[in-house]
């Protein structure tokens, strides 16, 4: 098949899938262990953010880089997609035990009274919770979305080998579908994707994927890459002989994290709320798609202290008219309308 410039950025094709040698060397040691979670972000993408300068690799313009909608012609075609100006998947890892135990019935809690939906990206196989087939059935009851978040949280993906990295997505998939989750998606954990990635998704039936950013300046090992879109595409991968199109979609992570603004950029709320909302009316002037990923764990915004600030956000994309979807919807719809060729 032929690649375009527009799918040769989407693909991240310029820059190699390099998770910084400072996180492989701490993770050997069994250092990441012992280091708290978001610090341990932090530690990690600064070493990396070094790495990457060193060794020349193309930067990416955050918040916003679009190079790969503005060298694509179908661009035009999907912004008119949504019935109301642009769309908004809000979505949720459940990282910790008390994100799975506390923040993910708070924020379902406040959504629906709001009467917002979104996406929990469950651990199938968490070191820190045990997902019970009960709550998922009463989330896709309730209209919720249920993606699969890796099989373990452990940060140990991208170094395991192609054969190793296909036996926990399957496993991983057949959990999901176990646990009764008929449209299987998918959210890299660390957003720690790969190059068999794709490949494997696609082959063990996965719908969706939400793993690549748009634009990312701060992730673990992954800072300076992006897909450089804010529309949902169909990803590609190598089948050992040539390059192929997925069937399945990716929706392209396209909103700052809530971990990001805390930790790495070390954002007050009311300043968090402002680079949320200015994204948004720039996704919304393009008649793009916002991924968030917001996280129900203590340390981000499902503590207690973070609960007014996540109402807000809601008011604003609420008041910003957005078409709110979950993932599964969203991947049915868009694929019937502009089906992967
Ligand atoms: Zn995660």
């Amino acid at each position: 098949m032929k690649i375009s410039e527009s799918d040769y950025y989407r693909n991240e094709m310029d820059i190699p899938y390099d998770p910084g040698i400072g996180f492989q060397i701490g993770m050997n040691l069994n250092l990441i262990q012992h280091i708290p979670y978001q610090v341990r972000d932090k530690f990690v993408s600064l070493i990396s953010i070094m790495g990457n300068r060193s060794s020349g690799a193309p930067r990416r313009s955050f918040p916003i880089d679009d190079l790969a909608d503005r060298l694509d012609p179908s661009t035009e075609e999907k912004r008119e997609f949504w019935d109301k100006d642009f769309g908004v998947l809000m979505t949720h890892d459940v990282d910790t035990r008390l994100g799975y135990n506390y923040g993910l019935a708070k924020f379902v809690e406040i959504e629906k009274q709001m009467n917002f939906v979104s996406t929990f990206n469950i651990v199938p196989k968490s070191y820190e919770y045990d997902v019970s087939k009960q709550l998922v059935k009463s989330l896709l009851d309730d209209g919720f979305d249920v993606g699969i978040h890796g099989l373990h949280h452990d940060g140990k993906f991208a170094y395991l080998t192609p054969s190793e990295q296909r036996e926990r997505i399957k496993e991983a998939a057949s959990i999901g579908r176990r646990l009764g989750v008929s449209v299987l998606g998918y959210r890299a954990p660390l957003l720690h994707r790969t190059k068999q990635m794709v490949r494997i998704l696609t082959e063990e039936g996965f719908h969706w994927d939400s793993s690549f950013p748009d634009t990312d300046a701060s992730t673990t090992g992954y800072a300076s890459t992006g897909s450089r879109t804010i529309f949902p595409f169909y990803p590609l991968y190598f089948n050992g002989t040539e390059w192929q199109r997925s069937g399945m979609l990716e929706f392209p992570v396209s909103m700052p994290q809530d971990w990001t603004l805390l930790y790495y950029y070390r954002l007050s709320e009311q300043s968090m709320l402002k680079v949320w909302k200015k994204k948004l009316d720039y996704i919304k002037s393009r008649g793009g798609l916002a991924v968030f990923v917001i996280h129900p764990d203590q340390e981000d915004f499902g503590h207690p202290k973070h609960h007014k600030a996540y109402r807000e956000l809601l008011s604003i994309i609420i008041e910003a008219d957005a078409e709110i979807l979950t993932s599964a919807e969203l991947s049915k719809r868009w694929k019937a309308k502009f089906p992967s060729v």
